[in-house]
C-alpha cells in the first residue's frame, strides 16, 4: 500500500531522514520505535504531505504522492500532541476532515455518530473538548483521524500523554478496533509494550535511518545491532 523510496529530509545541516526505504502492506500494522530526534515524526509528516522531501519518493498504491496536496492524500494522521480545536465541540472536531473533503451535511452527522460509537464516546457530539479527560480527547482525535476512512492511518504517540493504566486499556481497544476494521496502521511510539501489542512489524530508527525492521518477536529475540539491543533495554 505504502512505499517510501530513499526518502531524505534535511533541516539546514541536520539530516532528519537519511535515505529511508519502507513498505507497508495493506492491513499491516507497523510501529516505529526509536530515540527522540531519530526522525519518527518527520517520517509520518512526509507521508501526510506536511513535510517536503529533499530526495526520494512516497507512493500510495503505486501512485507518486509528490504534488498531491495534504487534503487529497488518502491518509489520516493523529498528531503527537493531538491538537484538537478547543473552540469547537466534539462533533466539530471529528467532522473537520469530512468538511475539508466536501462531505454533505447529513452524511457528516451520521458518520460522526458512527465514529463516536466506535471509539467509545457515544452521544458526545455537543460536549466541549476542553472539558474532556485526556483519554477522551485521545478518542476524539482518533475519531477525527478515522473519519475520512483513510487507507492508511498514522498515529504519532497516540497514547503519549496518558497514564499507564489508561494506556494499557486503550492499547487493547485500539488493537481490537484496527483488527475489526482491517485498518492499515503506521504508528510511532516510544513505548515498547505498546509497539509489541499493536504491531505486526516493528521498525527501529536511529539518526534518520532504519536500524532494524522485523516482527516484534524477531526484533526482540535477534536485535540486529548493539544499538537496537541497547534501545530495547538489553544490557551487554
Ligand atoms: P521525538 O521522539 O522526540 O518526537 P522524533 O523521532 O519524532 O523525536 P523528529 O521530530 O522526526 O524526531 O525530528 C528529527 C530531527 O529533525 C531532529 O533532529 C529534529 O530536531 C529535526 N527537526 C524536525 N522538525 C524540524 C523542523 N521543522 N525544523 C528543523 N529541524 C527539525
Ligand atoms: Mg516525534
Amino acid at each position: 500500500l505504502l512505499s517510501l523510496e530513499n526518502v531524505t529530509v534535511r533541516f539546514g545541516g541536520r539530516t532528519a531522514l537519511d535515505g529511508v526505504d519502507l513498505e507497508v502492506a495493506e492491513h499491516e500494522r507497523v510501529c516505529v520505535l526509536g530515540p527522540s530526534g531519530s526522525g519518527k515524526s518527520t517520517l509520518l509528516r512526509v507521508v501526510a504531505g506536511l513535510q517536503r522531501v529533499d530526495a526520494g519518493r512516497v507512493l500510495l498504491s503505486g501512485a507518486d504522492q509528490s504534488g498531491v496536496p495534504v487534503h487529497r492524500r488518502e491518509v489520516g494522521l493523529m498528531f503527537q500532541d493531538h491538537q484538537l480545536f478547543p473552540q469547537r465541540d466534539v462533533a466539530g472536531n471529528v467532522a473537520f476532515g469530512l468538511r475539508m473533503r466536501g462531505t454533505a451535511r447529513g452524511g457528516i452527522q451520521e458518520r460522526v455518530a458512527e465514529l463516536l460509537d466506535l471509539v467509545g464516546l457515544p452521544g458526545a457530539q455537543r460536549r466541549a473538548v476542553a472539558a474532556l479527560s485526556g483519554g477522551e480527547q485521545q478518542r476524539v482525535a482518533l475519531a477525527r483521524a478515522l473519519a475520512p476512512r483513510p487507507r492508511l492511518l498514522m498515529l504519532d504517540e497516540p497514547l503519549g500523554q496518558l497514564d499507564r493504566s489508561l494506556r494499557e486499556r486503550l492499547v487493547v481497544e485500539l488493537r481490537d478496533l484496527f483488527g475489526r476494521l482491517g485498518t492499515t496502521v503506521l504508528a510511532v511510539t516510544h513505548d515498547q509494550g505498546e509497539a509489541f501489542a499493536l504491531a505486526d512489524r516493528v521498525v527501529v530508527m536511529r539518526d534518520g535511518r532504519i536500524a532494524q525492521s522485523g516482527t516484534p518477536l524477531e526484533v526482540w529475540q535477534r536485535p540486529a545491532s548493539a544499538f537496537v539491543a541497547r534501545f530495547l533495554g538489553f544490557r551487554n
